[in-house]
C-alpha cells in the first residue's frame, strides 16, 4: 500500500487537524439519551434572526441557479455599514474560508507567520498548509492584568525579518480575552507596511457598543490591515457557512484571485443579507448573553473555581484538575462543553452561554459534577 500520508506536502503532514464540538446527534448515539444541550461551539441559542428565516424561504426556488458569485446584494448592505466601498470587501464561506485565502494569496513556504498562544486553532492549520513556519507566542499568564489573551509587547518582539503576517483575535477564542484599543492600535501602527495583520472579530457583537474595539475604523490608516467577520456567532447562522474580510482593494483583489467562484452558497447570501441589519435580533441575542454569561459567572465563584473575564458568547472555565472527567461526568448528563486540551489547557473547559433554560440546566449539571 502507498503511504499517502507520506506523499503529502510536508506542512500538511504535521498538521494537527481541528477537533469541532460534539454534535448533539453523535451523542445521541452513543448514549441513547434526549434532551442534550450544546454548549460547545459558541453558536447563538436563539437561532437565526427571524429575518434571515424569511429570506431563506424566498430564496428556495432559485436554488437551481449558481449563487452571485460577486455577491452583490450582500457586499452593498456591508459597504453601507461599515461605510467602506464594496471593493474593500471579500466574502467567504464562513470566515474561516477567509482566513485560509489570506494565508494562500500572501504566505510562502519560506515566510512564517505569527499567533498567540491559546488563540483560534486555524491560525496554525492555515499557515501550515502552506509549509510556512508557525511563530506561537506565549500568551499573557493567569496572574496578569488581562489574563491568557494574547502579549503584544511579546509578539513585537517576535517579530522576524521571516514574519510576513499576524493573527490576531479579538475577542479571543477559546480564551474570551480581550485587547483595548489603544493598545492594539500601537501594536498595528509599530508593525511593518509589509506584514498583514489580520485582526479577527468574530466576537466583537457581544461587546456593549460603548466597550467596543472596532478595527474596522482603522482601515483607513493602515494599508497592511484586515478586518474578519462572521454571521456563525451574534447572527446565528454558523449552519450556514458566511463570513467577510473587510481589507484595502488591492488586497481584496488578491484574495478575490484564488477564491472559489461560488464560494458562498445562495441561501447564505441571502440570510446574511437579511440579517445583518436585524438590530432587534442582535440586541436580544446580547442580552440573552449577558444574563446567562452572569448565571454561569456566579455559579464559577461558588464552586470557586477561576475563569478569564470573557467578551465573548464562551466563558474558560479552569477546574484546577484534569477537565477530561469532568467533560465525561457532564456529558452523561447530556450536557455537551468543549475540552481545550488540544490549546495546551488540559484543566479547563470552553464553555458557551445558551439560552436561560440551558444555563439553569448547565449550572445545576456542573455543581453536581464538581460540588
Ligand atoms: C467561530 C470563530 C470564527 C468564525 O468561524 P466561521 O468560519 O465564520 O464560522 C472565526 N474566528 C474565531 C476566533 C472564531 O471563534
Amino acid at each position: 500500500m502507498t503511504d499517502f500520508k507520506a506523499l503529502a506536502a510536508p506542512g500538511v503532514q504535521q498538521l494537527k487537524p481541528y477537533i469541532p464540538g460534539k454534535p448533539i446527534s453523535e451523542l445521541e448515539r452513543e448514549l441513547g439519551i434526549e434532551n442534550i444541550i450544546k454548549l460547545a461551539s459558541n453558536e447563538n441559542p436563539l437561532g437565526p434572526s427571524p429575518k434571515a428565516m424569511a429570506a431563506i424561504q424566498a430564496e428556495m426556488d432559485e436554488l437551481a441557479l449558481y449563487p452571485d458569485g460577486n455577491g452583490f446584494e450582500l457586499k452593498k448592505v456591508l459597504a453601507d455599514k461599515h461605510g467602506v466601498d464594496m471593493d474593500c470587501i471579500t466574502l467567504g464561506n464562513g470566515s474561516n474560508d477567509v482566513l485560509v485565502l489570506l494565508a494562500e494569496a500572501f504566505l510562502k513556504p519560506e515566510d512564517a507567520a505569527m499567533y498567540s498562544q491559546y488563540s483560534f486553532a486555524v491560525y496554525p492549520i492555515a499557515i501550515q498548509a502552506i509549509g510556512a513556519t508557525h511563530q506561537m507566542v506565549p500568551a499573557t499568564d493567569w496572574d496578569n492584568e488581562r489574563p491568557m489573551g494574547c502579549d503584544l509587547p511579546a509578539m513585537q518582539a517576535a517579530i522576524t525579518d521571516q514574519t510576513r503576517m499576524i493573527f490576531i483575535a479579538n475577542p479571543n477564542n477559546p480564551t474570551g480575552s480581550f485587547l483595548q484599543a489603544d493598545e492594539l492600535k500601537a501594536f498595528i501602527a509599530s508593525v511593518d507596511k509589509d506584514v498583514i495583520v489580520v485582526l479577527d472579530e468574530a466576537y466583537l457583537e457581544y461587546s456593549p457598543a460603548d466597550e467596543r474595539v472596532d478595527g474596522s475604523e482603522w482601515l483607513g490608516e493602515f494599508d497592511n490591515l484586515v478586518i474578519t467577520r462572521t454571521f456563525s456567532k451574534a447572527y446565528g447562522l454558523a449552519g450556514f457557512r458566511v463570513g467577510y474580510a473587510l481589507s484595502n482593494p488591492d488586497i481584496a483583489n488578491v484574495l478575490n484571485r484564488i477564491r472559489q467562484p461560488f464560494n458562498v452558497n445562495s441561501l447564505a447570501l441571502a440570510a446574511a443579507a437579511a440579517a445583518v441589519n436585524d438590530d432587534a435580533f442582535l440586541e436580544r441575542s446580547m442580552q440573552v448573553n449577558a444574563a446567562g454569561m452572569k448565571a454561569l459567572e456566579a455559579s464559577c465563584q461558588r464552586l470557586g473555581l477561576r475563569y478569564v473575564p470573557s467578551k465573548g458568547n464562551f466563558l474558560l472555565v479552569d477546574f484546577g484538575r484534569d477537565a477530561m472527567p469532568i467533560y465525561q461526568s457532564m456529558l452523561e448528563k447530556g450536557v455537551i462543553t468543549r475540552p481545550v486540551a488540544n490549546y495546551g489547557l488540559p484543566n479547563c473547559l470552553r464553555i458557551t452561554i445558551g439560552n436561560e433554560t440551558e444555563m439553569a440546566r448547565m449550572v445545576e449539571v456542573m455543581e453536581q459534577v464538581c460540588g
